[in-house]
């Protein structure tokens, strides 16, 4: 295996015998199998002239499957290959593609031991040139992050052929021979169709939730017994929400659920408690604690310990082996939540762990409806700058960073924030100005658009020609594909001077971080008080 996608990749490298995120040699070949399997359907699709929804939800799950911490399960990944090379075959088929295709579009395997060896050949090594190969997996990982909130929204009942076209186009691109400027551009176009999708997935969990509210949530327990909630899927929260109602079972948010709380749609629920515990890293010591049955809805997933494995239930695209998996909803039906209810009857409330509540809900409708007071904060210099430090929060020890630039912001700055990187500063007490608080949470990483949302409106309401000349510097975390896709969506938005860090993505070889400075000045982190001084200058 081969495998460098993610903020862990080994040495800041890449993994080789096993993943730091516990993802075993096989498991990584095969999703690089599956990777080459939506290549060969992207060959073949555009070679056809088409790309029907078939495709594209077909191109989107596969996708998704591939982020990090989402699916650690051989024999599933290899059903999803098999589905993927019939649908090949079903697309050359009936459009008539023949001709010299790519190895992508022909090869074929019967057996699980045929699968693994055609897997370990079509690794990310498999591109030589350093540069190119950089340049192709940067695209296909913003491809990713694209695929999994595409996914989000189609839960909902809302897709965009563009976004499913430019999936295909993207993927297909990767097995031709192109300039160096022809792939930047291709990477720059994947930002633009990051923005389209974010704000798709807005639409999506807008109309169908209503707008994210100033929200106090509890971070305590009560008594009753509790299910824990994790992931991005709205649609999952909401009927975990009506089939647990009446039932004595409490309901708690962990992770990227915690902005759930802030939706009119789920706070009319007595029996939503909160939020329990901290970001995604943190399960293997929150979910023991937890007592109750824990659904993963999407990523982060880490393989879970056996003290707690058998209250773990996977759904959607997340797949453990040995844990429970919740199937998928039939056309206009519902997922069946019974048996992680049942469970939860049977045991203990939640440990407590801490007590109180913290704020969000700063999406942008909400940040918009206090526009004028954010404006006069500004007009004033009762507020000064603005920090966008959305994002990602990781295990590395480094990351504690995040939560000393906090603390030591000056006092008339404020953080806008999405992400789980929040968690390194959103139990702070940083005060507010004005009631304005100084942490402005707008939701999941996919809430960034907010961000975008609020930037752009600061920039007609101060009558500026460039995003930059705002008082809003970005130092952003990341951790896996999906920031890589906010990151191409900022640049898109001709955001510049981004700090990315805790450190630069070992996927970017020299040439392409050259690229990237050069372009859009985007720079790494040293430490707090040298990056403040710069920052803030
Ligand atoms: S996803 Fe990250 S931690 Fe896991 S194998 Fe890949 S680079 Fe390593
Ligand atoms: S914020 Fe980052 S780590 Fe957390 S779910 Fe989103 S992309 Fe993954």
């Amino acid at each position: 295996m081969f495998c460098y996608q993610c903020q862990e990749a080994l040495k800041n490298q890449g993994c080789r015998v096993n993943g730091m995120c516990g993802k075993k040699g096989d498991t990584a070949n095969l999703q690089d199998l599956l990777i080459y399997t939506v290549k060969g359907i992207s060959v073949v699709a555009q070679k056809a002239g088409t790309v029907d929804s078939e495709v594209g939800h077909y191109v989107v799950k596969s996708l998704f499957t591939t982020i990090t911490n989402v699916s650690f399960d051989d024999d599933r990944l290899i059903d999803i290959i098999k589905q993927g090379l019939a649908l090949r075959d079903k697309i050359k088929g009936k459009y008539n593609v023949s001709g010299d295709l790519h190895d992508c579009a022909v090869w074929n395997a019967g057996t699980k031991a045929e699968f693994l060896k055609k897997a370990e050949a079509v690794g990310v090594l498999a591109t030589e040139n350093e540069d190119v190969r950089s340049l192709r997996e940067l695209l296909i990982y913003g491809l990713k992050g694209i695929a999994a909130y595409a996914d989000h929204a189609i839960v909902l009942g809302f897709e965009d052929k563009a976004i499913f076209d430019y999936l295909v186009e993207g993927m297909a691109s990767t097995t031709k021979e192109l300039s160096v400027d022809e792939m930047v551009a291709k990477v720059l176009k994947a930002g633009e169709v990051a923005v389209t999708t974010m704000a798709l997935l807005d639409k999506a969990n807008t109309e169908t939730y209503g707008n994210p509210e100033i929200t106090e949530v509890n971070i305590g327990v009560g008594k009753n017994p509790g299910i824990l909630i994790s992931g991005h899927d709205l649609k999952d929260m909401e009927e975990l929400l009506k089939q647990t109602q009446g039932t004595g079972v409490d309901v708690y948010t962990h992770g990227e659920m915690l902005p759930a709380n802030y939706y009119p749609a789920f706070k009319k629920y007595d029996h939503f408690f909160g939020n329990y515990g901290n970001a995604w890293w943190l399960q293997d010591k929150e979910f023991a604690t937890f007592n109750g049955p824990v659904v993963m809805t999407t990523n982060c997933l880490i393989p879970p310990k056996d003290s707690y494995k058998d209250r773990v239930f996977t759904t959607g695209n997340v797949a453990f082996p040995g844990v429970k998996h919740i199937v998928d909803r039939k056309a206009d039906g519902i997922k069946d939540f019974s048996e992680v209810i049942a469970l939860a009857k049977k045991c203990q409330s939640p440990t407590e762990l801490e007590t109180g509540k913290i704020v969000g809900g700063f999406a942008h409708n909400q940040v918009l409806a206090l526009a004028d007071k954010v404006v006069d904060a500004v007009k004033s210099g009762a507020v000064k700058q603005f920090i966008v430090m959305a994002g990602c929060d990781g295990r590395q020890k480094g990351r504690s960073y995040y939560t000393e630039f906090a603390e030591k912001l000056p006092k008339d700055t404020i953080i806008l924030t999405a992400g789980c990187a929040k968690y390194r500063y959103n139990k702070l007490d940083l005060g507010d100005i004005g009631g304005i608080p100084r942490v402005l949470d707008a939701g999941q990483c996919n809430d960034c658009y907010s961000l975008v949302v609020i930037a752009l409106k600061l920039k007609e309401v101060f009558e500026l020609d460039d995003i930059n000349d705002l008082p809003i510097v970005y130092n952003v975390a990341w951790y896996e594909q999906k920031a890589v896709t906010v990151l191409l969506a900022l640049l898109h938005l001709g955001v510049k001077n981004i700090h990315l860090g805790p450190t630069l993505p070992a996927f970017l070889s020299p040439a392409v971080v050259d690229v990237l400075v050069k372009n859009f000045g985007i720079g790494g982190i040293t430490n707090v008080d040298d990056d403040l001084a710069k920052m803030l200058n």
